[in-house]
């Protein structure tokens, strides 16, 4: 199985060459050359998670990787249940977020954590990646005391809420946490002036595992079929995504590309509706970034919509009727976060998004699955303002809020990061 470069087509590599680079000749993104159906389905929908998960990434990366090597980088990533919840008559909530950083980020971190370590073995590593929250988390738990791997996590000061920064700048050993003194864009820029610095990409063996490496959009496939495996026997389910980068919704479009019986799915954005209003009107007209309830989705320019193209254009898969996609705004979500509390289910306002966009669309007769991203009391102060009760945090978040922040504190300023990079 080759991966093409979706902008530059003659770029082929092979899922190791992928997941290494990241991105591909002038940015562009990979993606498999070829989707062929899987001819098991219904035995693969037999099987326990863990052992169905490797069954479909091997044939998705194929021989690159060997069975015994890709089963333990399974066995390791996904060491953390996954359910799926009823929450009222053909309505069914995917809990994605019962890893360590308590978000569904954590599926492909932690896969694209254990691929990188084995096609690096040797060679020094450091990954150095900038986050507005949850990313930044789920990177730092998945590489924590991973040989040979060094993490730099840059985040803006007091932009992330109190309960993020401690699951991530708690951490020590290989991972470095740096609070830098203005916004995530600031943080992005001296990402990016990182890898254009020749010398310091060699003398570190820099990678960013940032959300646009394939491995993570694989990891997430599996958790489609997970779903379906857990509903009655011929359920052709409705899928309702809360989107920003677009990443969640292309896994189950690649995993109704392999075969899974999938009816349609919902794309759910915030206020930041630039593929809603692109499916309406035809025209790609991003809007400056808004902030929202939701702040993981605050994206306006989606960098997996690419790949969602990709599926129509070259792999054939009729997206016109099966993907829509709605903005729901603010009101709506909080709206969502009380309708859902009153029928006994507390969601975040992420998951409560993707359950509006669902709750509005599903027609008569349907089975709808809503993708729950993150633990509510990952966002506890949205919900308890929302409620107007008090929400109790889970053991783990109780036992990092004790900790202390072993962050660095840095102005915007690319050679005082050179300098802090080179020094250790
Ligand atoms: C990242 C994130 C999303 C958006 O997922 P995409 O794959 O970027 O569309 C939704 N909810 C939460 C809680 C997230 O952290």
């Amino acid at each position: 199985m080759n991966f093409i470069n979706i902008s530059h087509p003659e770029q082929k590599v092979t899922f190791p060459q992928a997941v290494v680079t990241g991105l591909g000749k002038g940015q562009g993104l990979f993606f498999p050359e070829r989707l062929a159906p899987l001819n098991n389905i219904q035995a693969l929908l037999e099987m326990d998670f863990v052992s169905r998960s490797p069954a479909i990434l091997q044939h998705l990366v194929g021989e690159a990787m060997e069975p015994d090597v890709l089963q333990a980088c399974v066995e390791k990533a996904f060491n953390f249940p996954l359910m799926l919840e009823p929450v009222s008559e053909g309505v069914n909530a995917l809990e994605l977020f019962h890893g360590p950083s308590l978000a569904f980020k954590d599926f492909g971190a932690r896969f694209m954590a254990q691929c990188l370590a084995d096609f690096n073995a040797g060679h020094k590593t450091t990954i150095l990646t900038a986050t507005s929250g949850d990313t930044g988390a789920a990177v730092a738990l998945a590489f924590y005391g991973q040989p040979g791997i060094d993490v730099v996590v840059l985040y803006p000061k007091g932009k992330v809420t109190p309960l993020q920064e401690k699951l991530f700048c708690t951490l020590g050993g290989n991972i470095r946490t740096v609070a830098i003194e203005d916004d995530f864009d600031a943080c992005q820029k001296l990402v990016k002036q990182s890898f254009d610095d020749h010398y310091l990409v060699e003398a570190l063996g820099l990678n960013s595992a940032n959300s646009i490496n394939v491995a993570r959009l694989l990891a997430q496939v599996c958790y489609y079929f997970e779903a379906v495996a857990q509903l009655p026997e011929g359920t052709m389910p409705v899928f309702s995504v809360p989107s920003g980068n677009f990443g969640n919704v292309t896994a189950g479009l690649l995993a109704h590309a392999l075969g899974l019986p999938v009816k349609r799915m919902i794309a759910a954005t915030n206020s930041n509706d630039t593929v809603p209003r692109f499916f309406k009107s035809g025209h790609w007209d991003p809007r400056p970034t808004v902030t929202t309830l939701t702040n993981a989705m605050d994206i306006s320019l989606p960098n997996n919509f690419p790949r969602v193209l990709e599926m129509g254009q070259r792999h054939g898969l009729p997206l016109q009727q099966l993907l829509t996609s709605f903005a729901i705004d603010d009101e709506e979500t909080r709206d969502a976060v009380r309708a859902l509390d009153a029928i006994g289910y507390l969601a975040d306002p992420h998951s409560a998004l993707a359950w509006r966009a669902l709750a509005g669309n599903l027609e008569e007769g349907e089975t709808g699955v809503f993708l729950c991203t993150a633990h509510p009391a990952k966002f506890k102060e949205t919900i308890e303002d929302t409620l107007k009760r008090h929400v109790v945090l889970p053991v783990e978040l109780e036992q990092v809020a004790q900790k202390k922040v072993l962050s660095t504190y840095m102005p915007a300023d690319f050679a005082v990061l050179r300098a802090f990079l080179l020094e250790a």
